[in-house]
């Protein structure tokens, strides 16, 4: 509960009316934040968004502070944005995928806070998903993060810290640890209120077994493929590649503001013909011109792998599992699913 959004309203009603006591003006207003007594939840972005809408169910009114089609990494928090977080019951965000965000979350203080980052393990990942071992070896940070701020999207070089632990954020890419998470989410829904404990538990539990039902459809999906690696302009795919024994290679570069280095595009022409990749995949909120001319100079097809960080009408789908269903679609044209 919080009732520092109604004061400015009580104060005014009471100026207007003049004569009527101050506390008058109180009578009848809802124990939540939300003007018609529902949960007032801020998500971060369009995933934190999903699990809130999906476990509130009509018991909550969920607000996002990435609008649609905005590069979540870039994102800057107006102060209007900083008021509303303020005023929110709980605040649901993704600690290390938008900085802007940590600190505003940070300045909220607001006592429901769920950091979804310490509902799941992070693991960091290269560029390059084809040696595990590297990948999860001392030098992964830092490979992290030229892989990161070199993608195609993120237009900001800074704009994608992975926070102290170094951790790869891109978590809700995989349905098993999309899962965890909204579990996590369901039970802090129950503890901010307790009156409707019942009906998040049961949202939780229909959502939980919607993401495994998905994580069987891509483990069944991609379990027999002519190729097991994938190009993509975003990094993002981390988690979902180590899944289902994927590898995932990143477009990157040292600059992000510069084209990758000729090296590293030798580097992915030369794999691309090794494991006989078909596809460079780009996503839908961000420039393609790179995955077209790796494409174009490699005789190689470009499809979207959608890294579900907003949904737009450009998206491939309504929801998360729709946008997912396409992701898994694409994957197995360009993997050669059989
Ligand atoms: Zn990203």
């Amino acid at each position: 509960m919080n009732v520092r959004r109604l004061i400015p309203t009580a104060a005014l009603a009471g100026a207007l009316a003049l004569a009527a006591p101050a506390l008058t003006a109180c009578s009848g207003t809802p124990s939540a934040g939300a003007a018609d007594g529902r949960l007032a939840v801020t998500a971060s972005f369009y995933p934190m968004q999903f699990l809130a809408e999906q476990i509130g169910g009509d018991r909550v009114q969920v607000a996002s502070l990435t609008k649609p089609g905005v590069e979540p990494h870039d994102l800057e928090i107006t102060p209007k944005q900083t008021a509303q977080l303020g005023e929110s019951d709980v605040v649901l965000y993704l600690k290390g995928l938008q900085p802007a965000v940590d600190e505003a979350v940070a300045q909220a203080g607001v006592k429901n806070t769920v950091d979804a980052a310490t509902l799941t393990k992070l693991d960091a990942h290269g560029p390059g998903g084809h040696d595990h071992e590297g990948a999860h070896g001392e030098e992964a940070g830092h490979s992290e993060e030229a892989g990161h701020s070199e993608e195609a999207g993120h237009s900001e070089g800074d704009g994608h810290s992975h926070g102290e632990a170094g951790g790869d954020p891109h978590v809700w890419l995989d349905p098993s640890k999309y899962a965890e998470i909204a579990k996590g989410v369901g039970a802090a829904l129950e503890k901010a209120d307790p009156g409707h404990a019942a009906d998040y538990r049961k949202n939780t539990d229909e959502l939980v077994g919607k993401l495994t039902a998905l994580d069987t459809e891509f483990k069944d999906g991609l379990k027999n493929t002519a190729t097991r690696t994938f190009i993509t302009t975003h990094a993002a795919f981390g988690y979902l590649a180590e899944r289902y024994g994927l590898d995932q290679e990143g477009i990157s570069g040292v600059d992000p503001e510069s084209e990758p280095s000729p090296a590293r595009m030798k580097e992915l022409q030369e794999r691309a013909k090794k494991e006989n990749v078909t596809t460079v995949f780009f996503e839908t909120l961000a420039s393609d011109k790179t995955a077209k001319s790796l494409a174009a100079d490699s005789g190689l097809k470009t499809d979207v792998l959608d890294p579900l960080e907003g949904i737009t009408d450009k998206s491939q789908g309504a929801d998360y599992f729709e946008v997912m269903r396409s992701n898994l679609k694409n994957l197995q044209k360009a993997l050669g699913a059989k």
